[in-house]
């Protein structure tokens, strides 16, 4: 008796109740762009979440068109992954194709002080790259461990700047694969927010407008005190996703978690951090669920003693308990 061999045709472990895709990856040739079963924690710097049902890592916006098509023909939902620096993906991990932009790069430096940047590409290399210019505008990028896609979607921001300021246009894949390339009111942004969170659609490269004619020693300078101040103030030593929640308009979101004796505070391998309250470390192999509880605990205790609710900066993906 012969044994068939044993297909993968998607991990089984991804929570998800479609059908089977009628068309693999293999099957329409895309076996060396899409994979099964990729686990995601390494990939966020949470350092927690489970699987990708599908996970692709395009190079170029013709391979990303592909993996693009190929889920919107088969009807599965897809998820845009940057440096993971804004994620808590769910243990159980993400059904439909994970798209990660990180092989996306490229810098070019334009007329004008004009610099554009590939989705993919870290924001702190564009800010390196335009202080080494002398070209003044990103100084306060340096230390946000992002890339320029996810940096668009969140306005990433820091030192009373964020990247709505610097931004002259977005280069954008719509849900039916047209390339449009949008301006900041197209986006709508706002303190950490973007029209893009609402949206299906991909963030291909971004042109930034800068000061050129700056000194480069200075900028530079300016640059590293920036991180400086920054490695001093936040803990940057252990696995966390930067600030958990959006400031409210009255406290700091950090100093209201202190405020309801929430800092320290510790369940399973995460804890809100000693240094800065609206910080979550995964101090010993944290699940996502331990982050999920610390979320929701911080959220309960703060809505009981100041009736504010604390509004989660960092996206959340995936399935995770509801509270009882
Ligand atoms: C130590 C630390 C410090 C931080 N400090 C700051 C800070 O000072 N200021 C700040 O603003 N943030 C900060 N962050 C948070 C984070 O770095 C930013 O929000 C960053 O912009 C996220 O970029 P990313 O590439 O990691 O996006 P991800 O976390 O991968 O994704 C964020 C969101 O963008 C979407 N997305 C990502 N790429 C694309 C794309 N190409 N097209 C469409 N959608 C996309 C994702 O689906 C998700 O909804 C910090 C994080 C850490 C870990």
């Amino acid at each position: 008796m012969t044994t068939a061999p044993v297909m993968i045709l998607r991990d089984s472990s991804c929570v998800s109740d479609r059908p089977v895709s009628a068309s693999t990856p293999a099957s329409v040739g895309l076996s060396g762009l899409i994979q099964s079963g990729i686990l995601l924690a390494p990939l966020t710097t949470f350092r927690v979440g489970g699987k990708a049902e599908w996970y692709c890592e395009p190079r170029t916006d013709l391979e990303l068109r592909q993996c693009l098509g190929w889920a919107r023909a088969e009807g599965i939902p897809v998820t845009l992954l940057g440096a993971g620096s804004n994620l808590l993906i769910s243990d159980a991990g993400l059904s439909g194709l994970v798209v990660n932009t990180r092989r996306m790069r490229g810098i070019q430096l334009l007329e004008g002080g004009r610099i554009w940047a590939a989705a993919g590409e870290p924001l702190v290399n564009l800010s390196r790259v335009a202080a080494k210019q002398g070209w003044r505008g990103l100084e306060w990028a340096i230390g946000i461990p992002g890339t320029v896609g996810g940096a668009v979607v969140m306005n990433a921001g820091a030192h009373a700047f964020a990247l709505s300021d610097v931004l002259v246009e977005a280069q954008i894949l719509d849900e039916e694969q047209e390339l449009y390339r949008l301006d900041p009111e197209d986006l709508q942004f706002g303190y950490r927010r973007s029209r893009l969170q609402e949206s299906a659609w991909t963030v291909t490269g971004a042109t930034l407008q800068l000061i050129p004619g700056g000194d480069p020693a200075q900028v530079q300078l300016e640059t590293q005190r920036n991180l400086n101040q920054r490695l001093n103030s936040q803990p940057y030593h252990l696995p966390s996703c930067g600030s958990v929640f959006r400031n409210p308009e009255t406290y700091p979101a950090g100093w209201l978690i202190e405020q309801v004796g929430l800092k320290g505070y510790r369940i399973g391998g995460a804890q809100i951090s000693e240094r800065h309250a609206n910080f979550i470390l995964n101090c010993d192999q944290a699940t996502a669920s331990d982050i999920h509880h610390l979320i929701q605990l911080a959220q309960e205790k703060v809505c009981q003693q100041w009736s504010l609710l604390l509004e989660p900066e960092v996206r959340i993906l995936g399935q995770f308990d509801i509270p009882s």
